[in-house]
Parts: structure tokens; sequence; C-alpha cells
């Protein structure tokens, strides 16, 4: 069987399993794909990013604006950054967005969801249960 066939066959299946089955299993985060192209700087697979992460991509998308001390445009499927950011800098805050608001402060197991206490908003593990305080 062809290396491609092996694959398409995979990912059927993955589409058949319960999505809360699929939250329960080993996270995966695609790298990212990021790209220079002359005074500014492409991360052409951020809605897969996103997807992984299951947050709102406008959340996603103004946090790295504002770490990143850039502006730029959402498109479809990629961010375009103005200026030439460096491929580490990008890397490093999707990894620290990822711990801010996905992780759980207790397991660590990404299987969380945002739940509005008052006027605050909790992280919450669908796992073990434990939350912590997030800002949005
Ligand atoms: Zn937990």
């Amino acid at each position: 069987m062809k290396n491609k066939d092996y694959e398409s066959l995979l990912d059927r299946a993955r589409e058949r399993i319960p999505k809360d089955i699929m939250e329960r299993s080993r996270w995966t985060m695609p790298e990212p794909d990021i790209l220079i192209e002359g005074n500014q700087t492409i991360l052409r697979n951020f809605s897969d990013i996103v997807d992984s992460m299951d947050r709102d991509a406008n959340h996603v998308y103004q946090y790295l604006l504002n770490e990143l001390g850039t502006s730029g445009t959402r498109e479809q499927i990629r961010i375009l950054l103005k200026g030439r950011v460096a491929p580490k800098r990008i890397k490093e805050k999707i990894v620290s967005y990822v711990k801010s608001f996905i992780l759980c402060g207790e397991c660590k197991a990404p299987d969380t969801r945002f739940v509005r206490e008052d006027r605050t908003t909790q992280l919450k593990c669908q796992a073990c249960g434990a939350t912590r305080p997030v800002r949005l």
C-alpha cells in the first residue's frame, strides 16, 4: 500500500472517532509554517494551528499581534504580520498562548474550556476538573 493511501485511510478512521474521545487522546499541534516575504511575515497555516487548539481564531490572532508588537491582516487560512518577525519568536508566542490559555494548571491536559464565573473567566479542565483564572 502506498503511503498516501495509508494516510487517507487513517484520516477517514479519525473522522469516525467521536469528538470527545479525540479530545482525550494525545494532542498534537501542527508545526507553524512561517515565511518571510519582503517586509512581511506570513504564518501560512494559522487556521490549522487554531483548529488544533479549539480556541477562537480572533483571540489567538490578537494575542500574537500584541505579544509580537506588530499589526497584521487575517485572511482565511493564514495571517500576514507587518515587518520581518523571526520564526522562532512566533513559535515562542504560540507556545506561550498554549501555556496561558489551553493547558490545565494541574494535570497539563489540553482538554480545557473557558467557563465564565461572575466577572472572571476560568479555564476548566475536562480531564481532572481543576480550574484556574485566565485573563482574556
Ligand atoms: Zn487537569
